[in-house]
């Protein structure tokens, strides 16, 4: 997956930078979804002087390519990022802890897509988003 998105940066005319490797590496090796701020947290372990302004303007442009799908959550910089080059799924995340979890199916119909292409829309992506409480937050 590293290998993909590194591949459409060069296509998309970006340099491969060490701190651009590095957020996308801890995005792809993170079992989680992350926010902005838990991947400068991981960024900065080994990139101290890193800012936080840094880490926002490279997600905007792996977003921007379409390398990174951002998941919305509830409040301010609650949004989780994941690497685009998996199955098609979707997530459902907790409001409370803000924990988002894949969740393997697509409530979008094919014959909706189809039909919509029909009427000239050329489509890119669409997000679904389910909102709940998770089981740990549902019990406190
Ligand atoms: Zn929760
Ligand atoms: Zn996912
Ligand atoms: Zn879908």
């Amino acid at each position: 997956m590293i290998y993909e998105v590194m591949t459409k940066l060069k296509e998309e005319g970006y340099r491969i930078t060490p701190q651009r490797r590095i957020i996308v590496e801890k995005i792809v090796q993170t079992a989680e979804l992350l926010t902005v701020a838990e991947i400068w947290k991981l960024v900065r372990d080994e990139y101290n002087d890193i800012g936080l302004d840094t880490i926002y303007r490279n997600i905007n442009i792996l977003t921007e390519i379409g390398v990174l799908t951002p998941i919305m959550g509830t409040g301010n910089d609650s949004t989780r990022y994941e690497v685009t080059y998996t199955n098609h799924h979707h997530h459902v995340v907790c409001i409370k802890c803000g924990k988002a979890v894949c969740i393997d199916y697509c409530p979008i119909n094919q014959e909706f897509i189809a039909m919509l292409r029909m009427q000239g829309y050329e489509l890119i992506r669409h997000n679904v988003e389910l909102l709940g409480l998770c089981t740990e937050c549902k019990t406190l």
